[in-house]
């Protein structure tokens, strides 16, 4: 325990005692997950949160002792928000979770059922500006963790949601600001790890847990594909029928360049910064995974053509992920990779499931149209990019699952 941090006997560690907690401040922030600055965050956060034109609840803790579930950031979220019975948003993350667990129970944004996907998009776009501010102030230092996740969401429900999907909603000085060592994930360091001693060579190990399930997903979409009589299933929901116009297209390639080298950049520095024990296999098939990704993302992200350009964002992603996660892999919204990692699965005309955003999962659901990434035939034409034929189509960005940045050229 660090001097003017709150002595162990108050620390909440049941659900009662977080509960008791938030009746009094909407924001709690253990010392576990505080960067090591644990009372300036609390202070940052609590007043994000007074000001805030939603009311938003903030856990940042261990889990406590009732929640034992393996998605222990979704589960205890659920517990919180039942037991409190106030709506608004819920950022929670425990040391039992992954990353921040954000969820709305209100509308955001009144008949916008994208909303919580352009709120995410832009969290996304934030944090990648904010890791490349860091970046600049030290080489090997994280801008990833919970603390930061959670003041950004509350900038941007601050700022307003906003309407299109490649907005970076930061201003310089708020960018600026988190590139601080208050901001950064304190626990990372290079001295658990050892150098390698000999470097396996790509593609030694073979993933065949990973390879076995999702070959049964791509097998099965592709005889749907051939049942169908058609190469690409379409989705049941319709595109919008205002169509971007080339202005609009050419801001949106602009836009994604900044995103997919954001992204690049951030894997470029993350895989300079980690290392695996030599002994240390899976961490060195992930490495595998990652160095293909920034391969292939590398001469893409200044491309003219806005797939690859989101292509690039998506491999610089799937290596981002990789490096940070023992298993599984990211998967984005198969509508448009834009809208983020996908948390829910939809199903397809074929009767085929596809991972998608949550605001896809409802538009689908619902039978509403959907906002899908657009690719640019010969003549100029617009079509949703999966209905066309290209190696984005066949791999869904990822989304289908299997070792889809085999099949993308280098
Ligand atoms: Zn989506």
């Amino acid at each position: 325990m660090k001097p003017g941090s709150r002595p162990d006997d108050s620390f909440a560690d049941t659900v009662g005692e977080i509960v008791a907690a938030l009746d009094q401040d909407p924001v709690l922030v253990e010392e576990v997950m505080g960067n090591g600055h644990t009372e300036e965050i609390r202070q940052v956060l609590s007043e994000k949160a007074a000001a805030s034109p939603i009311p938003v609840h903030v856990v940042l803790t261990a889990p406590p002792r009732e929640i034992t579930s393996t998605e222990a950031n979704e589960e205890l979220l659920s517990v919180l928000h039942g037991r409190v019975g106030v709506d608004g948003v819920w950022l929670v993350a425990t040391t039992g979770g992954y990353g921040l667990e954000v969820r709305t129970y209100t509308d955001l944004v009144p008949d916008d059922e994208y909303d919580e996907t352009r709120l995410s998009s832009a969290v996304n776009a934030a944090l990648e500006d904010v890791q490349e501010a860091t970046d600049r102030a030290c080489d090997h230092c994280s801008a990833s963790t919970p603390a930061l996740e959670a003041a950004v969401t509350m900038d941007v429900l601050a700022a307003g949601i906003p309407e299109d999907w490649d907005v970076h909603p930061l201003t310089e000085e708020q960018i600026d600001g988190y590139a601080t060592s208050t901001w950064w994930d304190s626990t990372s360091s290079h001295a658990e790890y050892v150098e390698p001693t000999d470097m396996p060579t790509s593609g030694t190990y073979a993933m065949v847990a990973t390879v076995a399930a999702v070959c049964v997903t791509v097998v099965a979409y592709r005889l749907a594909q051939a049942v169908g009589g058609r190469r690409h299933g379409r989705l049941r929901g319709k595109p919008r029928p205002s169509l971007p116009t080339r202005a609009e297209l050419s801001a949106q390639v602009i836009s994604a360049r900044a995103d997919a080298a954001a992204a690049y950049r951030t894997l470029e520095k993350a895989l300079g910064r980690t290392r695996a024990r030599s002994d240390d296999a899976t961490a060195w098939e992930r490495r595998d995974i990652a160095t293909a990704c920034l391969e292939r993302a590398e001469s893409r992200v200044g491309a003219d053509d806005l797939l690859e350009v989101v292509g690039a964002l998506v491999l610089a992603r799937t290596g981002s992920y990789a490096l940070h996660h023992a298993h599984g892999q990211y998967r984005c919204c198969y509508v448009d990779p834009r809208h983020g990692e996908a948390r829910q699965e939809a199903q397809l005309g074929g009767g085929l499931q596809v991972p998608v955003c949550r605001a896809c999962a409802t538009a689908i659901a619902k039978d509403r149209p959907l906002e899908p990434l657009l690719s640019e035939g010969r003549f100029g034409s617009l079509h949703p990019y999966y209905e066309r034929s290209s190696v984005w189509s066949r791999t869904g960005f990822g989304s289908l699952g299997g070792d889809w940045w085999r099949e993308v050229p280098r």
